[in-house]
């Protein structure tokens, strides 16, 4: 009888010989509970027998890779505990260094021990030496000089990982694979079908898990792991857009009417022309209001590309349609922004636009909460104070929320849950590059607001050390005495912190001194009370504050054209999607505009800040600056933490990787679509974009 080779795949890791009931709660508890969590727990890195060296072999400054035995593991405590290793393999003798290695490191290596490592060979006293190089620990002498002399590649699993502490190392864990290996066979049942395989020039999954790990040459673990990952990202596009069918299907949404009245009057009160982009994202969401089906799109636009003229085009379109419109924001600061501009855009229509957060007076508010209870207040821009209870709605039909990514998941789905089903138009100002953005947003539809107005001219962008600080402040001074204005911003990131709040308020007090002759320097921080922050913001925008020292509560959204200096204390501890949306507070208006990137890692050091710094200097594409944050810092932190909200991918890698998640995305496209008779219909297509 033939086993199900699949179902072999999701039997039990003791299912295999040599493996018990301890080695199996060691097993699980790197994660490891089935075959198929073995077999896809791929090599960490590759011994390939050419890059190895004999010991007498190396030189000072080359990096190389050394096999060996130790024969002698020193220790001597004093600061931290210096590890100190000989490894010997019969041409020579090898010290391996650790410092502050402490008891850990110490216990680590035993006489007799085989060890793979690497890393750069540094000359020291007239004699070599690795300082804290990787290390592997590996099989007995016979098996390895086995599989390193007969020109294998050999893998490596643990390093210093969590299968090396519970004391599996590499020659354990490859027999394991092995063994995996020979009891699934070749009969591992292939998700993908023979046509797609050979379109897309993908090897067959059995090939593929085992030559990811016992492979002839690096090249073909390259091919196995494309496949891998692509096997993962497709699979996992096929879920979000089987997902986006669904609620396109269910047709429980408004289908809105377009507006003959408010948007025409809209565009002629306008004193500039629309983008480009902006007249195509509008288009965009008009189709999906116009529809049943419900409306869940993410917008994009980099900051200043003009979202919030997009947002009112369709907030409009829902109010001639006689149902509530709201716009939640995630500051104070901004709500009263927005609703004083689009306050000043609509009135003349006799649109009933009210403002509602958490700052009113209770008697304010509660008539406020009546007109939108009662359905007299029409459009409605608003803080979290929205999603509050007693906040209720008389016929709530579309939900904009701007800068998403300040709200929680559940914080987003609450306003939505005031309406019977209105439409969802979530805006970011933070571009998230499109491998990201698909796999995060992927049951979503994405605009993009890929061009800004015409006119703007580009930030000049600088980065300056402390010792220059003088020189800086007295351009930021001159600045000011030719009527613009200038911010300061110190990284709180965290407001209820105070630490950094006292540096802010130190430098604040600092500048005071220095300009307050002539100038007018106030403070702005997320601890004041909202009719501080309100009252301060309100100046600062008529232009009788010149210069606004603050947090990064003016981080989003805030717009005061006049404002032509922006200088950024600790710019390296901000991230590059932070220190770009800071940026754009800036170069709103006619005249030139600088960001000062104040930090102390000097451009000539090329360390890590240095070179991120770089990138916002050298770019003001909000998408390439997001593409470079994502390659330095990760998806997470791009995202904001928070709500990352990504899926565990085991093979493939969002930052590193070659069209992959575009290729499955239109694969599994064309997949949802053919599965449903809809090929060439252009709905692949579309939701393939
Ligand atoms: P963001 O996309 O960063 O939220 P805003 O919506 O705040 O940008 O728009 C930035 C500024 O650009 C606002 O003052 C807005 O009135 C202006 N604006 C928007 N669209 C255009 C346009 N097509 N031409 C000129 N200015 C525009
Ligand atoms: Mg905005």
């Amino acid at each position: 009888m033939v086993v199900s080779p699949f179902v072999g795949l999701e039997e039990p890791v003791e299912s295999l010989r040599g493996v018990g009931a301890k080695r199996g709660a060691a097993l699980r508890e790197a994660g490891i509970s089935t075959v198929g969590d073995l077999l896809y727990r791929l090599p960490r890195r590759y011994l390939d027998r050419s890059t190895i060296l004999s010991i007498a072999e190396a030189t000072a400054g080359i990096e190389a890779t050394l096999l060996g035995t130790v024969e002698k593991v020193g220790y001597i405590p004093r600061s931290g505990g210096r590890v100190n290793v000989t490894l010997v393999d019969g041409t020579g003798a090898m010290s391996l260094v650790w410092f502050r290695g402490g008891r850990y490191m110490r216990n680590t290596f035993k006489q007799g021990d085989q060890l793979a490592v690497s890393g750069k060979i540094d000359a020291y006293k007239g004699g070599l030496q690795l300082v804290h190089p990787e290390y592997e620990f590996i099989g007995a002498a016979d098996e390895e000089s086995r599989l390193l002399h007969t020109g294998s590649i050999v893998p490596l699993y643990t390093g210093s990982s969590e299968l090396q502490e519970r004391g599996l190392r590499n020659r354990s864990f490859r027999r394991l694979i092995a063994e995996g290996l020979e009891r699934c066979g070749e009969g591992v049942r292939d998700p993908l079908s023979d046509e797609l395989k050979s379109r897309l020039g993908l090897p067959g999954l059995a090939e593929c898990l085992h030559r990811v790990h016992f492979p002839d040459t690096l090249e073909q673990v390259e091919r196995c792991r494309r496949r891998l990952a692509f096997d993962e990202l497709y699979a996992m596009q096929l879920a979000l857009l089987q997902r986006r069918r669904q609620r396109l299907l269910e047709g429980r949404g408004i289908a809105f009417s377009p507006s003959d009245r408010l948007v025409p009057g809209l565009r002629a009160t306008l004193r500039f022309s629309l983008t480009a982009a902006q007249e195509r994202v509008i288009t965009e969401i008009q189709e999906d209001m116009g529809s049943s089906a419900n409306m869940v799109r993410l917008l994009q636009g980099d900051v200043g590309s003009g979202k919030t003229l997009v947002a009112l085009f369709a907030l409009l379109t829902a109010v001639e349609n006689g149902f509530q419109a709201a716009m939640m924001v995630p500051t104070e600061v901004l709500a009263e922004q927005h609703f004083r501009s689009i306050q000043a855009l609509v009135e003349d229509q006799g649109v009933k636009i009210v403002a509602l957060t958490g700052a009113q007076p209770a008697a304010v508010r509660a008539e406020i909460q009546q007109a939108v209870s009662n359905g007299t207040a029409e459009l409605i821009v608003g803080t979290h104070a929205l999603i509050q209870q007693g906040v209720d709605f008389a016929r709530l039909g579309l939900v904009v929320i701007d800068e998403q990514h300040r709200f929680g998941v559940g914080q987003r789905s609450s306003l939505w849950r005031k309406g019977e089903c209105p439409d969802v138009l979530t805006m970011t100002a933070t571009p998230i590059p499109r491998t990201l953005a698909l796999t995060r947003y992927g049951d979503q539809d994405l605009s993009v607001l890929d061009e800004l107005p015409v006119g703007r001219r580009p930030v000049r962008t600088g980065v300056r050390s402390p010792a220059r600080r003088d020189r800086v402040l007295e351009f930021a001074g001159e600045q000011m005495r030719d009527g613009r204005q200038v911010y300061v911003v110190y990284p709180v990131i965290d407001e209820s912190e105070s630490t950094d709040l006292t540096s802010a308020i130190t430098g604040f007090e600092d500048l005071t001194h220095r300009f307050a002759e002539a100038q007018i320097v106030e403070l702005l921080h997320g601890r004041m009370s909202t009719e501080e922050k309100r009252a301060v913001m309100a100046r600062f925008a008529k232009g009788d504050i010149h210069m606004l020292v603050t947090t990064t509560v003016i981080e989003v959204g805030v717009d005061v054209p006049n404002a032509t200096v922006m200088i950024v204390e600790h710019a390296e501890r901000f991230g590059l999607a932070q220190l770009h949306q800071l940026r754009g507070r800036v170069g709103r208006g006619a005249d030139q505009s600088y960001c000062i990137l104040m930090s102390d890692s000097a451009p000539a050091a090329q360390t890590g800040a240095a070179q991120r710094l770089q990138v916002l200097c050298d770019s003001e594409d909000g998408f390439r600056i997001a593409q470079r944050d994502l390659e330095l810092r990760g998806p997470g932190e791009l995202l904001g933490i928070r709500q990352a909200g990504l899926p565990e991918l085991v093979v493939a890698d969002l930052v590193r990787q070659d069209g992959l998640v575009e290729l499955a995305r239109r694969e599994a496209a064309a997949a949802v679509a053919a599965e449903h008779g809809e090929a060439g219909s252009g709905a692949a297509q579309a939701a393939a974009g």
